[in-house]
């Protein structure tokens, strides 16, 4: 496994952002890093490269710049699960709850043939809603999801507690 906290030193904590009184983890300063990138795609794709990924979903908006990335490097399929509104085709929608009101994702009813195997990759996991709608989603379209995949992990929030029977895999962990 590798040593993750020259990563952590890449990403830049933001307080107050978007709101206040929170701390943002801004994976930017990480992005822009040449070894930095490399080194984080390379530890996702050392953990995934045995477990035979058909596909590789990425949430809306920073899992895409992860997952297409992580999908080249394991000769998998990527597939974008975006805001409502965006896909052009027939889709599946998850609505799902936040702190304030509530939201939805939405993913093409063909993206994912039954037992397909997926993986779901974010830049981070919070409480875990966002992870757990998607979850559903590719549950609704038969897919067998191997792993869920995030840069960041917020412990504190417990977001992994959601997946009690799924395999949670994540590189950086804040308390
Ligand atoms: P959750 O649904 O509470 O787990 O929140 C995770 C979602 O919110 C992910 O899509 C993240 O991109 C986003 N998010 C929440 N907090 C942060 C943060 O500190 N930095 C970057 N993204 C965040």
């Amino acid at each position: 496994p590798i040593n993750c906290e020259p990563l952590k030193a890449l990403v830049r904590g933001v307080p107050d952002f978007p709101k206040p009184g929170i701390l943002f983890y801004d994976i930017t300063t990480l992005l822009k890093d040449q070894t930095g990138f490399a080194q984080l795609i390379d530890a996702f794709a050392q953990y995934y490269i045995d477990k035979h990924v058909d596909l590789v979903l990425g949430i809306e908006a920073r899992g895409f710049i992860f997952g297409p990335a992580l999908a080249y490097r394991l000769n998998a399929g990527f597939v974008p699960v975006r805001k409502p509104g965006k896909l052009p085709a027939e889709t599946a929608t998850i609505k799902y709850d936040l702190e304030y009101g509530s939201d939805s994702l939405q993913i093409h009813k063909d993206a994912i043939q039954p037992g397909q195997r997926v993986i779901i990759v974010d830049d981070l996991l919070a409480t875990g809603g966002t992870m757990l709608a998607t979850t559903q989603l590719v549950k609704q379209l038969g897919g067998e999801i191997v792993g869920l995949t995030v840069a960041i992990e917020l412990d504190f929030l417990k977001g992994r507690a959601k997946f009690p029977d799924m395999d949670v895999f994540s590189l950086m962990h804040y308390d």
